[in-house]
């Protein structure tokens, strides 16, 4: 057996204002053959999970290319017929094929093709032709359409928020292609999309309601090759955004269709329990000054695996303004990163940090190369991070400003350890994002507080303005669901 892998990633917040353009896609990572498996191999993603099971079943795993882009907005015309076209190259030149692996994220936008992901799938589809399986896993944000799940035999979605089972559905997607191949059995996919969104912040896969669905989807599982409950990507205004079902049956497209729109209407009977639930900044810094030990502050507004910049200073202001000491984020300022470079390590700088032109004054404590290694698994699986060069500047204020070039989701703490901060010693950690950074700081959290901070990736959906998303969608309208 001899199996293709190759994938486009990425998550679109069409709200963003920086587009995916070749720079951003160069910046994330572009690994071509031998290179694939160097960057993967030994790492929890889903390109690892598909490397290794391929080795344990002896089939041959031809490594195309994989592109990855840590979420921005869509991605621009030219990367994306420029990294697909390359793609599709490789697929039609190096085959034939008796199957195809997929990385794709589902939550893809380009500025020409709204369903990014779809497009792919389908053109992978028309290369290999309708009896090649192809199979792919999904990011549990994905925002699926009825043409991706066409153009695809297999659709796995990751049932763990933060991300840690990507390595695990990987493995799985590639024992049903190979079965597939072998025709040992004939899988019948079902999706349905339904008119509802679940709020960022009620994502946590360990936590109801969630984790009760989780409960009811493998209740339902049974007999079945697979059930999925994908949350969705409320950040892209596509009209197939939104949380779906995606039910797969050997050889019964009935019971598939049975299956999904039972775990549907489960969820729809939540659906309040999927909305929004957070505090305001001065409310999560009453409760950090309170408690003894780190209070990590999940800072909603600037969640860099959503698509924000990872510069916002919102949390930050307010605690310089209430003099609360003791606290430590990361923070996107290339420029300030420059000033502290050129002022050298031990030097006292006075400068602004961010956008918002926050004046700071304080030490250089340590500049590095800002690349880092999380051997553990955590959100999304990802190894090998690099967050430019970066400086570490301990302000008068009392606050530790981890500064790097280019954001990085708040998914490891190495992106803290690996330049000498230990976040275990301060009162106020903040990390950037929602679901993304629970697997690494929760364990070192005293309190972990869902903040209600401002920003491309806010809570309040009210604060977007949609142009194609369905009506009625629940929150926005009451909606209805059969
Ligand atoms: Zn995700």
């Amino acid at each position: 057996m001899r199996f293709a892998t190759l994938g486009l990633f990425h998550e679109a917040n069409t709200f963003s204002p920086f587009k995916a353009d070749k720079r951003r896609f160069e910046d994330g990572g572009v690994c071509r053959g031998e290179q694939i498996i160097a960057e993967y191999a030994e790492s929890s993603s889903t390109v690892g999970g598909y490397i290794a099971e391929c080795g344990r079943l002896g089939i041959e795993l031809v490594p195309l290319i994989q592109a990855f882009v840590t979420p921005v907005g869509a991605i621009t015309e030219d990367a994306f017929e420029s990294l697909v076209g390359e793609m599709l190259d490789l697929l039609r030149k190096n085959g034939p094929w008796d199957g195809v692996l997929l990385n794709i994220h589902g939550a893809a936008v380009a500025e020409h093709i709204p369903d990014a992901d779809g497009e792919i799938a389908a053109r992978a589809r028309e290369v290999v032709g309708r009896d090649v399986p192809v199979g792919a896993v999904l990011d549990m944000h994905a925002n699926v359409s009825e043409r991706l799940i066409d153009a695809l035999t297999v659709t796995l979605v990751y049932q763990t928020n933060p991300h840690i089972d990507a390595r695990d559905k990987a493995e799985a997607c590639t024992r049903l292609i190979l079965a597939t191949a072998e025709g040992r059995v004939r899988p019948e996919q079902a999706l349905t999309q339904l008119p509802l969104v679940v709020n960022i912040t009620r994502q946590d896969t360990s936590e109801p309601p969630i984790s009760e669905l989780l409960d009811k989807a493998r209740e339902l599982a049974g007999g079945m090759l697979s059930v999925s409950l994908v949350e969705g990507f409320p950040y892209a205004d596509v009209s197939h955004m939104g949380m779906s079902c995606i039910a797969i049956s050997d050889g019964d497209v009935q019971r598939a269709r049975r299956v999904a729109d039972e775990l549907a209407d489960e969820i729809w009977r939540r659906r309040n329990d999927l909305q929004a639930r957070g505090i305001t900044v001065d409310e999560a810094l009453d409760i950090a000054e309170r408690e003894s030990g780190p209070v990590v502050l999940l800072d909603v507004g600037d969640n860099i695996g959503g698509g924000a910049p990872g510069d916002s200073t919102e949390i930050l202001r307010a605690a310089i303004a209430r003099g609360t000491r003791s606290l430590v984020q990361t923070l996107c300022d290339p420029a300030a990163v420059r000033h502290c470079i050129e002022a050298g390590v031990g030097a006292r700088v006075e400068l602004e940090v961010s956008t918002d032109k926050v004046p700071v004054t304080g030490l250089v404590k340590t500049l590095s190369d800002g690349r880092f290694e999380e051997p553990k698994p955590t959100h999304g699986g990802f190894r090998f991070f690099d967050m430019g060069p970066a400086a570490v500047l301990e302000t008068d204020a009392g606050h530790t400003l981890v500064l790097g070039t280019k954001a990085v989701i708040s998914s490891s703490l190495q992106q803290l350890l690996s330049v000498g901060v230990d976040p275990t010693t301060f009162q106020v950690v903040v990390a950037k994002g929602v679901n993304s950074p629970r697997a690494a700081y929760t364990p070192i959290a005293k309190r972990v507080v869902v903040v209600d901070t401002d920003g491309v990736t806010a809570m309040g959906l009210e604060r977007f303005t949609y142009a194609h998303r369905r009506k009625p969608l629940f929150p926005f309208e009451a909606g209805q669901w059969r």
